[in-house]
């Protein structure tokens, strides 16, 4: 792999279903087109996955955690990965790593699909295809296959 060569998400990340990022407290925000897409998916009451599966964090809602700890949707992986909030889908190409690059190693230390000894322009590149295709996709546009995934923060 070198700089001159396009890099897909795959190249720089496989999630290990792991569920490391699908616990503890980091505020997973849900939208209100969030909690639309998900009550369609699991064919519940947009009051009920709003009022049973969401909690407030400042103005806005999070995704709530099970007494274990973990997002209430998780169950060894994602049960609702077709419709996880945009930053579950995006990560760990996450806006920041083009604010902070140096992020990319500590966050690998974390998850182990993230592959940590990556050229920084490389990575930066692969970033911003990455988010642009997640937000493209959210927009409703058609999208080619998509190339990576997490589960927890991903797209398992
Ligand atoms: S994204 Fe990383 S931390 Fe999360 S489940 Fe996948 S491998 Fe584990
Ligand atoms: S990926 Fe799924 S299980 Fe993990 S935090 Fe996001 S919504 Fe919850």
């Amino acid at each position: 792999m070198t700089s001159e060569t396009p890099t897909s998400g795959e190249d720089l990340f496989t999630c290990q279903d792991c569920g490391e990022c699908c616990q503890g407290f980091g505020g997973t925000y849900v939208s209100q087109e969030n909690i639309k897409d998900i009550a369609l998916y699991l064919d519940l009451p947009l009051d009920h996955v709003q009022e049973t599966y969401c909690r407030p964090s400042g103005k806005k809602l999070v995704i709530a955690q099970k007494a274990d700890g973990y997002c209430v949707f998780w169950d060894k992986h994602c049960t609702i990965h077709p419709v996880k909030p945009r930053m579950c889908k995006a990560w760990p190409f996450i806006n920041n790593i083009l604010l902070a690059p140096g992020n990319w190693a500590l966050m690998a230390t974390a998850c182990p699909g993230i592959k940590p000894d990556v050229p920084e322009s490389v990575l930066l590149a692969c970033v911003r295809r990455e988010l642009a295709r997640i937000d493209t996709h959210n927009a409703g546009v058609p999208q080619p296959p998509v190339t990576s995934q997490s589960p927890g923060k991903q797209s398992s």
